[in-house]
């Protein structure tokens, strides 16, 4: 390592012996490179947290005077990059471009050198002055791994400090350097080079943005990278701060354009790309292993998992299997469950007087939150096994297979996860699109998510299926079902993202983590995590729901001069939601649906199997009917339903307005009810015309 000449802060008094500390520095990194341990370490007691000014981002300072220079530290949010995706990142860069600090203090993670290094890229291409904190060299030491310092200083440019921040070693090295740095001027030696045709179209719009002024303080080299990757906001600061910003902007656009003509790909990919396989370069020559590590045989499962030929295959049979496996092993307690809650329906029927408070219970209460509760086993299984695949580390692999075909309608490798959590239940899903950076694709992926069908929608489809088509056909009908909603997911994802989602799609930075066999405690949280938003969904939610459905269905009851006998009205066409249902009939006629099919999709908007309960009601059945198939034998005598309307139903319900919690949970996660109204608006008409298609093309055809 290089020797420290002390030099006294003589010629260091910027603003004259008191006004502030010698050198400002600023702490960055990814998430989990144990930042924050060297920020301790550095700090030790004095800090201070508040926030970035106008964002909920933390913002922790702190001091120390080391060898009698005062430094100043600021911790940057943890991140991988600095583009303008996401808000920590862009506070990142606005605060190294805006808040001038004498020095960035990069801490890497040295046992995941390659993709850590990525963030100095940036830093470099700022020119910025960057010392980089080898931090957890003990770990990359136990895991056998030789890094030459110097050799990776001299190949990167920037100067490097191995530093163990749990135990507080190399943190005074660190300091040297850091102070150093700043005394001397060094910015990062050599610039980033993207090759002879990337560089000749940087070099265009430098050209173009130098001739028009240039944008004030900031390199023009970064900001024609920056503009060649379409970063929004270079973009809209080019267009505000010069004289002709549009005009300046029309021609970059046209540079940008030409130069993906001749790679053949994406601008933004192909620097990223670059900057990997500079980051890449260096570690490969001044790295070395000498033990075998566990990545090696992670890299071999990485060559079949992920390779072009068997990728795919080995991803849809992973698919198939857990399918397979979460309908055959959850059906036998689903059906254990359902005659539990009949056993208990019936107990409590025996114990309370006939009237409303028998009905509310045994109906409304039991039947609702019963018919909810049933699908746990089912449900349980299929977040059993996401988890496995998550925490074994298959899940980024499937998300990587999956990337290519996702980039193709818009979206990215990621979105994946939420849209596969969504075959269980859609509300877990919503919250399962945290992990995507970008906002645009986290709102276009909780759109279509619900077209995914939820465990709620199955027991819709094997009334309907049951009642209207042989035993050998229904199976896959049911299965065309699921098949439409990943159709219209992906025709809904192009859509979005073509049009009020319009916007560059993130370019994928998908960490590979080892594989590791899950361990039962970690899997089994992560199952009983999701599987109690379901649970919870239905203590809450659909318990309310139940009652006020139940309400809806039961008030206000007929009139005492109401005909009764054979032939007569049954009771619910007095009720409120019998009026309801009368008048959205007009608009539910040319799907095919009668009054009490109309009934049934409103009351669905509570909970999606609630229309299996309420079709019993308006129908006229007990609970008991409902169970022992008398509702599959009503549906089928009623002249105007075929199998053809029942067909136009299930795709109406697999389409239409999610259930309340899951319009619930898309308010919570995007924080207004914009998104929410929209996706509940949408989500109808893309049913009703879909449904309208089925139902009038069938009888066109003369089908049903
Ligand atoms: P941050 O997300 O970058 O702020 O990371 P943290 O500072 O929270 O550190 C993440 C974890 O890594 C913590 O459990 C630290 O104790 C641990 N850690 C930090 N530095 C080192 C190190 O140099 N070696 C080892 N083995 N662990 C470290
Ligand atoms: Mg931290």
């Amino acid at each position: 390592m290089m020797k420290v000449k002390h030099r006294r802060r003589a010629h260091q008094h910027r603003h004259g012996p008191d006004s502030g500390p010698d050198v400002k520095m600023a702490l960055a990194g990814n998430p989990n490179s144990g930042k924050t341990t060297v920020f301790n370490a550095i700090t030790g007691a004095h800090q201070h947290v508040g926030n970035y000014p106008g964002v909920t981002v933390e913002k922790k300072e702190g001091g120390t005077t080391f060898e009698g220079t005062r430094v100043h530290v600021v911790d940057l949010p943890g991140t991988y990059s600095l583009t303008a995706y996401s808000l920590e990142e862009l506070v990142a860069r606005d605060h190294v471009i805006n808040d001038h600090p004498d020095v960035i203090v990069h801490v890497v993670d040295a046992s995941n050198l390659e993709r850590n290094l990525y963030l100095a890229t940036q830093f470099i291409e700022l020119g910025v002055p960057t010392v980089v904190a080898l931090n957890m060299y003990d770990m990359a030491q136990d895991r056998g791994r030789q890094i030459d310092i110097d050799l990776l200083s001299e190949l990167m440019g920037v100067p490097m400090v191995p530093t163990v921040g749990s135990r507080e070693e190399g943190i005074a090295e660190l300091l040297r350097m850091t102070i150093e740095t700043v005394r001397e001027h060094r910015t990062p030696e050599k610039p980033l080079r993207y090759g002879r045709e990337l560089e000749a179209h940087i070099e265009e719009v430098r050209v173009v943005l130098d001739e028009a002024g240039g944008l004030g303080e900031l390199p023009t080299r970064w900001a024609a990278i920056k503009l060649l990757e379409d970063d929004a906001q270079v973009r809209s600061l080019t267009e505000d701060t010069l004289d002709g910003g549009k005009e300046v902007l029309a021609r970059v656009e046209r540079i940008r354009e030409h130069l993906e003509e001749v790679i053949g790909d994406d601008a933004e990919m192909a620097l990223a790309d670059r900057r990997y396989g500079f980051v890449n370069g260096a570690c490969a020559e001044a790295t070395s292993s000498t033990t075998r590590r566990r990545i090696d045989w992670s890299e071999a499962i990485d060559n079949v998992v992920t390779s072009r030929m068997l990728g795919m295959p080995i991803f849809l049979l992973l698919m198939w299997a857990m399918f397979e496996l979460v309908f055959r092993l959850g059906a036998p307690p689903m059906e254990w469950l359902t005659s539990l809650f009949a056993w208990v329906g019936g107990h409590v029927a025996g114990l309370l007087p006939d009237g409303p408070l028998h009905s509310l219970v045994v109906d409304g209460v039991i039947g609702g939150v019963g018919g909810v509760l049933v699908f746990v086993p089912q449900i349980m299984l299929l977040f059993l096994c996401i988890s496995i695949l998550e925490d074994s580390g298959y899940m980024a692999r499937a998300a990587f297979v999956v990337d290519k075909l996702m980039h193709r309608i818009g979206l990215h490798g990621k979105s994946f996860i939420p849209m596969l959590i969504g075959f269980g239940c859609t509300v877990p899903a919503i919250m399962a699109t945290r992990t995507l950076e970008s906002r645009r694709d986290r709102i276009t992926t909780m759109l279509i998510t619900p077209f995914m069908s939820c465990g709620a929608r199955l027991p819709v489809y094997i009334l309907l299926a049951g009642a209207f088509f042989s035993p050998a056909m229904a199976g896959k009908v049911i299965f065309s079902i699921y098949l439409l909603g990943v159709l219209v997911a992906v025709l809904m994802a192009r859509l979005l993202r073509s049009t009020i989602l319009q916007g560059p799609t993130t370019p994928f930075v998908m960490e590979l983590p080892p594989y590791r066999v899950p361990t039962a405690k970690g899997t089994l949280i992560h199952m009983w995590e999701r599987g109690w938003q379901y649970i919870k969904k239905a203590g809450t939610v659909i318990l309310a729901a139940s009652i006020i459905v139940w309400a809806l269905l039961s008030y206000p009851g007929p009139p005492t001069d109401a005909p009764t006998g054979v032939g007569a009205p049954p009771a619910v066409t007095y009720t409120a939601a019998g009026r309801i249902g009368k008048t959205i009939e007009p608009v539910m006629r040319p799907l095919g649906f009668n009054w009490k099919v109309s009934i049934a999709l409103v009351a669905g908007f509570a909970a999606k199997e609630i229309v299996v309960s309420t079709l019993g009601t308006t129908y006229s059945l007990g609970e008991e009917d409902t169970a022992s198939g008398a509702l599959s034998a009503a549906l089928r005598n009623d002249p105007e339903l075929n199998p053809l309307v029942a067909y136009a139903m299930m795709a109406f319900v697999l389409l239409y307005v999610p259930c309340v919690a899951t319009v619930a949970v898309t308010f919570r996660e995007t924080g207004s009810w914009k998104w929410p109204v929209f996706m509940a608006t949408y989500t109808t008409s893309v049913a009703w015309i879909v449904a309208l298609i089925i139902y009038q093309g069938g009888s066109f055809l003369g089908l049903g």
